[in-house]
């Protein structure tokens, strides 16, 4: 068993990395930030982010424990005064995992190419000077000509996140699909567009192509990072074939994990 640790650099993730290492010494659990098969977060979920993009090219062995220094977050299933629980509950690990769908999104250059990037939460197009405009395709078919300040597709882990501020529903992580949810959509007789978020069944995608010329200004969003969108013709989104494991010694219901973060 091998783990590595990722944290925030609050003082409070500090120490309970302290005491991590300690008892991982005392129970000759081996750290290895290169090749783990275990990578711990320690602080919100903003960390575990960081920690999935810095391991996502090694998802299909590793496993993330979410520790959390604050209040409850989504992808934390530990908090910090429980420390000793979770080193024995890894001391004793049978590969006990939990996996969620990813977002894959494909940005089709002008020449040709493409690249490729994985997206936990969420990933976004907007532009804060003036409006953009876009055409939305559900596969291959056009399904509305968007205008207004951008666009979100969200995983069921990150629909708790921006989506869900953008008034997008919370969807359970078991559910295969992926929601698109509107930023501040303009509709009048010539730009009409749905309106409300949508889920797509799991073999469907979403094309965005903003319009020419149109995209000076926008910005690609893919979790917590952004960066201006240059010379992109289309930009795909599918749920990917690569999904993240969760090391789960325990079961917490995702309804009481919604009730607890947002009603109290
Ligand atoms: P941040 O600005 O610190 O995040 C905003 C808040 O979203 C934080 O409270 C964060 O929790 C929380 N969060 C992150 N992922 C979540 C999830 N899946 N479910 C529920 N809450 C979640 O930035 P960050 O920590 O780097 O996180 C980036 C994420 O923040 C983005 O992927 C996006 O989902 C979200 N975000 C939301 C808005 C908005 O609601 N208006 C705007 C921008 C970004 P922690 O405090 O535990 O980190
Ligand atoms: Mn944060």
């Amino acid at each position: 068993m091998k783990v590595a640790i990722v944290n925030n650099p609050k003082t409070q993730s500090l120490a309970v990395k302290e005491k991590i290492l300690e008892l991982f010494l005392e129970r000759g659990i081996l750290l290895d930030q290169d090749q783990p098969d275990i990578v711990i977060s320690i602080g919100g979920d903003g960390t575990l982010l960081h920690a999935f993009h810095a391991y996502q090219d090694q998802l299909d062995r590793v496993r993330f424990i979410g520790l959390h220094t604050g209040h409850l977050g989504f992808y934390t299933d530990w908090k910090d005064n429980q420390v000793a629980e979770l080193v024995d509950a890894i001391s004793r690990d049978q590969g006990e995992h939990v996996s969620y769908p990813l977002l894959e999104v494909r940005l089709v250059h002008s020449d040709g190419l493409s690249s490729r990037r994985l997206a936990l939460n969420e990933s976004a197009i907007r532009r804060y000077e003036g409006t953009m405009t876009c055409e939305v395709y559900i596969r291959d078919e056009l399904f509305e000509v968007f205008r207004g300040d951008g666009l979100c597709v969200s995983t069921p882990t990150g629909s708790t996140g921006l989506n869900k501020s953008l008034g997008g529903a919370v969807v359970h992580p078991r559910l295969q699909t992926l929601q698109l949810t509107e930023i501040a959509s303009l509709n009048n007789r010539v730009f009409r567009t749905l309106s409300s978020s949508m889920l797509i069944a799991p073999d469907e995608w979403i094309v965005l192509r903003p319009g020419d010329g149109e995209i000076s200004g926008v910005y690609l969003f893919v979790d917590q990072y952004s960066a201006p969108l240059e010379e992109v013709k289309q930009i795909e989104f599918r749920i990917a074939e690569e999904r993240i494991h969760f090391a789960r010694y325990r079961h917490l219901h995702f309804w009481n994990r919604v009730k607890t973060s947002f009603i109290g």
